[in-house]
C-alpha cells in the first residue's frame, strides 16, 4: 500500500465506523442519567474569547499556560478552541440571563475539546467530554449527586474497579493561609524538591502536592493537610458531603493530596478513576495503576469572575475516549450486525431507475430496504441480500422493468411471486406484519 501523504494531525485521531457504536453507546447512557435527573442540553461555540478562559480558567494553570490553541481572526480577535466547556456554559449563563430563572440551571454537553499536551496512551489532543454542571445551589448534596450521575453512568457503561477520590481545597477564607502554611512547610525542604515543584512553591503551590517524583511525594507525606485548616464554613460543607456520600452506595476515600489543575474550584473536588493492578512485575510496591475518568468540583467564585452575580454552582467532566478504551479492551462488543428485512437487487439501467423511486417509498413507510444500486451482477447482489439477513429480496430485471412489474423472493423458501411495481410495498408491509 502507498504511504499517505495526509494523516491525521498529532494527538488527534479518527472516529471511525467501528468506534461510533462505542461512542453512541456512551453518549445514550450519559443522556438518559442526565435527563433522568433533569438536566438540560446546551451547545456553545467551540471557539471562544481567549479572555474567557485566561480569566475562566486560571492564568496559573497548565492550560492556560501550555495548551490552548490561540488564533487571530481576520478582524484581529484573539480566540480559542475551548480546552473544557464550564467557562463557556458559564458565559452562556450569564449572557443569556439564566440567573433570573428558578434555579439551578442544570445543563449538560457532549463534544470535543482541545489541549496542546504530550501524546500518549489516552491523551490526545483533541478529544471529547461529557459535561455536566449545576449553576446556582450551594448545598452540599449537589457535589454528592454529581458524583453519584458520574459513578452510575461508568458503572452502567461496564467500567470495572471504580474507585472515588474526594478532598476539600477551602474557599478565599482559609486558603490563602493554607498555601502560605503549605509554601513555609515546603521551602525549608526546598533542597529535596524536583526542579518543577522549587517553581511551584511560588508559582501554584497546591501543584506540589500532586507531584508525581518520590521524592517530592516524600516531603509531601510530612506536610500540613489542608482538611485540618478549612475555616468553619468550609469545614461544615466537607463534613456533609462526606454523610451524604456514606448514605448511597459509592465507595470513596479521602485524597489530601488531590489538588486540580483549574485555578476556580472552591471546596469540593473529587476524581473518579478506574484502577488496575500495575503490570509491571519489578514494581514491588502494590500500586494500582490509576486512569482518571472523570473529574469536577465545585466552583463558588467563576460566576461572579466572568462578571456575573454571585452564583454558587459545582460540575464535572468525563473524559469520552478513555472510556471508550476500557470498553473495548474489556472485549465488550458493540458492533452489531445490521440487518434488513428486505433487499432491492436489478439488471440494467430502467431498473436501477425505477429502484431510485422505489427505495423512497420504503423510505417512507419505515421499512428499511438494502440495495446495491452500483452492482450490475446478479449472484453478487443476492450474496448481499442473504448477508444482510433480508427475508425478501425484490428483484426488477429488464422486462420487469419494461412491464411495471417486480419479483418478490422469499429467501427462506425460494419462492417467487411477481406483483405490480405499484403494488409491491403494500405487499411488503402486510407480509412483513
Ligand atoms: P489529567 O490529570 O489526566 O491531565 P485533567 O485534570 O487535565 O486530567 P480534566 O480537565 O478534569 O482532566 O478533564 C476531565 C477528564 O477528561 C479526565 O479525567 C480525563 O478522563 C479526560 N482527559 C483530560 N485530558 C485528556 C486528554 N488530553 N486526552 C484524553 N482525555 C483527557
Ligand atoms: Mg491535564
Amino acid at each position: 500500500m502507498k504511504k499517505p501523504r495526509f494523516k491525521t494531525p498529532t494527538g488527534t485521531h479518527d472516529i471511525l465506523p467501528d468506534d461510533q457504536p462505542y461512542f453512541q453507546k456512551i453518549y445514550n447512557v450519559c443522556e438518559n442519567i442526565a435527563s433522568f435527573y433533569g438536566f438540560k442540553k446546551i451547545d456553545t461555540p467551540i471557539l471562544e474569547e481567549t479572555e474567557l478562559f485566561s480569566k475562566g480558567t486560571g492564568l496559573t494553570t497548565d492550560i492556560v499556560q501550555k495548551q490552548m490553541y490561540v488564533l487571530k481572526t481576520k478582524g484581529g480577535d484573539y480566540l480559542t478552541l475551548r480546552p473544557e466547556f464550564t467557562p463557556g456554559i458559564v458565559r452562556a449563563y450569564i449572557e443569556h440571563g439564566m440567573q433570573s430563572l428558578p434555579q439551578p440551571i442544570k445543563l449538560y454537553s457532549f463534544g470535543p475539546v482541545f489541549r496542546y499536551e504530550h501524546p500518549q496512551a489516552g491523551r490526545y489532543r483533541q478529544f471529547h467530554q461529557f459535561d455536566i454542571e449545576v449553576i446556582g445551589e450551594e448545598s452540599p448534596v449537589i457535589d454528592v449527586q454529581i458524583i453519584n450521575i458520574f459513578y452510575n453512568i461508568l458503572k452502567e457503561l461496564k467500567v470495572k474497579n471504580l474507585a472515588v477520590e474526594i478532598n476539600s481545597i477551602g474557599d478565599s477564607q482559609c486558603r490563602p493561609y493554607y498555601k502560605k502554611l503549605l509554601a513555609n512547610y515546603l521551602r525549608s525542604r526546598e533542597g529535596a524538591l524536583c526542579a518543577d515543584c522549587r517553581r511551584r512553591i511560588r508559582e501554584n503551590v497546591l501543584r506540589v502536592l500532586d507531584c508525581k517524583e518520590e521524592k517530592c511525594q516524600r516531603i509531601v507525606s510530612q506536610a500540613p493537610q489542608i482538611i485540618d485548616h478549612l475555616c468553619e464554613e468550609c469545614h461544615s460543607h466537607f463534613k456533609r458531603v462526606l454523610e451524604f456520600l456514606d448514605e448511597i452506595e459509592v465507595p470513596y476515600r479521602l485524597n489530601p493530596y488531590l489538588v486540580r489543575g483549574l485555578d476556580y474550584y472552591t471546596k469540593t473536588i473529587f476524581e473518579i478513576f478506574s484502577e488496575e493492578k500495575s503490570k509491571d512485575e519489578s514494581d514491588t510496591k502494590d500500586f494500582p495503576v490509576k486512569n482518571a475518568l472523570a473529574s469536577g468540583g465545585r466552583y463558588d467564585n467563576l460566576v461572579k469572575m466572568l462578571g456575573g452575580d454571585n452564583v454558587k454552582a459545582v460540575g464535572c467532566a468525563m473524559g469520552v475516549e478513555r472510556v471508550q478504551s476500557l470498553m473495548r479492551t474489556r472485549g465488550l462488543q458493540l458492533k452489531k450486525q445490521e440487518t434488513y428485512p428486505v433487499f432491492f437487487a436489478q439488471i440494467g439501467n430502467l431498473a436501477k431507475r425505477k429502484g431510485l423511486k422505489l427505495l423512497e417509498e420504503f423510505r417512507g413507510v419505515k421499512i428499511p430496504i438494502a440495495e446495491s444500486l452500483g452492482k450490475d451482477s446478479l449472484k453478487a447482489q443476492l450474496g448481499l441480500a442473504d448477508k444482510v439477513g433480508a427475508q425478501y429480496t425484490l428483484l426488477v430485471g429488464q422486462r420487469e422493468a419494461l412491464d411495471g412489474s417486480i419479483i418478490i423472493r422469499d429467501m427462506k423458501t425460494g419462492r417467487q411471486d411477481t406483483v405490480k411495481l405499484d403494488k409491491v410495498v403494500k405487499e411488503i408491509e402486510k407480509r412483513l406484519r
